[in-house]
């Protein structure tokens, strides 16, 4: 028996295999397709999931060291100018899925995860004690059981609908998008900007959505190439055999789009080169995360507009947030309902990010109501306050699990504190291991009772806190700024300790 399958081999099935092992629980992934996909989707990670891979050391191993949170972004087509924000946790990486999926998949192996290329999950039942797959191979069909299943087979989740998880939400079919690689002639491109010049629309900047009265267009110049979208409202009704998607579609698309010609010419360089042709947009939230011994992460429980690259901060962080509590109740060590937190902390979130995208997606719809509704909110998209606000939706800054005492950090993501002798919080975190950050010299006896299951770092950081217990997702679990905590405090971290890593063993 199989201690926990993970139907998947996309990013976020691949990072809970990494926690999963981190935690010492290896998985066996099963992926239906028979090798890593060419297919790109995300160009880019957006919000806390790059602190994120940071703390686990894997965003060195995409693009060097982090640097600083972005100074610009967009929402809704209208311009965030983030110099506004007060506290700035928008981190953007532009790095494609498919390197995001290979540098996981790379991760995985390292820490010894079995993938099964061409395993594809078909069949599920469950009991008390297990979860009985069948699960179709290249030398044919075989079953296998598990004590957990978890579906992180995408949109059109199998998990999903074998274990009889309702997916409610709304089909949106008016929208049309193309998407395309293309070269764009040298006197069209802004070199100060890097945007493009467009007649009758000045210079759009680069990677800005930019919308008009009929559609979308955005002007993406990554290094490897450009990449240009247009995305425009339509009533006809999808053709029963559309021909593949060709530059000239593209072409066709932001005539009506801008109202003018853009001479695209073939991509250059190396590919894969992407055509794609993408109609209606889906807006739906799994009506539960867990059935039984069955849990979905990633768009198996979630599928939103791609508007402002929520996916994979959203999906990415479900994989932490359930890879340590999974791990914990395998191994038998974890304190009553501990698994179904996982629901309780992630699926408020996810709402957060279905509400925000249909946002977005009304803001950038097609009528002069909406450009109304824009000019107001780029108004107030002027004022800090609101900046701020947005900023930190779009992050996940704002998320906040239910604190066990009223400190400000308490349930709060654990900010980039950084020790005397130079050591960043990220250093302390690749291995996924709870601490207890102890900057008063005091807490150690604390920890006895939890030995050999949460870490004690000794130091000192400058900060809010002079004390922290920080979960294996990275979220704070107790936290004081006394300098010398009393014994109200000492029990609150006790009772944290309990909380989320069980009884005391050895008190
Ligand atoms: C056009 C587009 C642009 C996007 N842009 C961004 C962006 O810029 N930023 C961002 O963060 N997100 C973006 N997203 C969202 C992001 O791509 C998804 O959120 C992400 O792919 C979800 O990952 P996943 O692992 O949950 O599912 P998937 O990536 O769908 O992976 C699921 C895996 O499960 C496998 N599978 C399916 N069924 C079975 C089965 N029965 N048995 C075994 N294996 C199975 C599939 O083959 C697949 O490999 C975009 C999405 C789209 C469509």
């Amino acid at each position: 028996m199989e201690d926990v399958i993970i139907a998947g081999a996309g990013p976020n099935g691949l990072m809970l295999a990494c926690e999963l092992a981190l935690a010492g629980v290896r998985p066996l992934v099963l992926e239906r397709l028979p090798a890593p996909t060419a297919e790109n989707r995300a160009n880019g990670l957006v919000g806390q999931v790059v602190r994120l891979l940071d703390r686990r050391g894997l965003h060195e191993r995409l693009d060097g060291p982090i640097g600083p949170a972005a100074p610009a972004f967009v929402f809704g087509a209208l311009r965030l100018d983030l110099t506004l924000a007060e506290r700035n946790s928008l981190h953007l990486l532009g790095v494609p899925q498919r390197r995001v999926e290979a540098m996981l998949g790379e991760r995985a192996a390292e820490l010894g995860v079995e993938i099964r290329r061409g395993h594809e999950v078909t069949g599920l039942v469950q009991d008390a004690d297990a979860v009985a797959l069948d699960v179709t191979g290249p030398e044919g069909s075989y079953r296998l059981d598990a004590r957990y299943l978890v579906g992180a087979d995408g949109g059109r989740s199998i998990t999903r609908k074998l274990a009889g998880i309702g997916f409610p939400g709304v089909t949106e079919d008016r929208t049309l998008s193309y998407t395309a690689n293309a070269t764009v002639p040298a006197e069209f491109t802004d070199p100060g900007s890097g945007g493009l010049r467009v007649p009758g629309h000045g210079v759009i900047p680069p990677f800005f959505h930019h919308r008009t009265e009929t559609g979308l267009f955005v002007y993406a110049p990554f290094p490897a190439g450009p990449l240009l979208s247009s995305m425009e409202w339509t009533d006809d009704e999808e053709p029963a055999d559309e021909p593949p998607m060709t530059l000239d579609d593209l072409r066709a698309s932001i005539r009506r789009v801008l109202g003018c010609d853009l001479p695209l010419g073939a991509p250059e360089g190396d590919g894969p080169h992407l055509l794609r042709r993408l109609r209606g947009r889906n807006t739906r939230l799994a009506d539960r995360f867990r059935d039984g011994r069955v849990l979905l992460v990633g768009d198996a429980a979630h599928v939103h507009s791609a508007l402002g690259g929520p996916g994979l901060n959203l999906g990415l962080q479900d994989a932490v947030n359930l890879g340590w509590k999974l791990a914990a109740t395998v191994g038998g060590r974890a304190p009553e309902g501990l698994l179904d937190t996982y629901e309780s902390e992630r699926r408020p979130v996810a709402q957060r990010v279905v509400m925000h995208t249909q946002a977005q997606s009304a803001l950038i719809s097609p009528g002069s109501n909406v450009t109304a509704l824009r000019e107001l909110f780029g108004e107030l998209l002027r004022l800090p306050g609101t900046v701020q606000h947005i900023a930190d939706l779009m992050s996940g800054a704002d998320v906040r699990y239910a604190p066990g005492t009223d400190h400000p950090l308490d349930g709060r993501w654990a900010p980039d504190l950084v020790l005397a002798d130079g050591t960043r919080l990220a250093e302390l975190t690749t291995t996924a291991r709870p601490l207890l950050l102890d900057f008063t010299g005091s807490l150690g006896d604390e920890l006895r009772g939890w030995t050999g299951r949460v870490d004690l770092v000794a130091g000192h950081a400058e900060g809010e806190a002079t004390a922290l217990l920080v979960r294996p997702d990275g979220y704070v679990a107790w936290a004081t700024s006394a300098a010398e905590p009393d014994d109200v405090e000492r029990k609150a971290l006790r009772a944290a300790l309990e909380r989320w890593f069980g009884h005391p063993l050895d008190a």
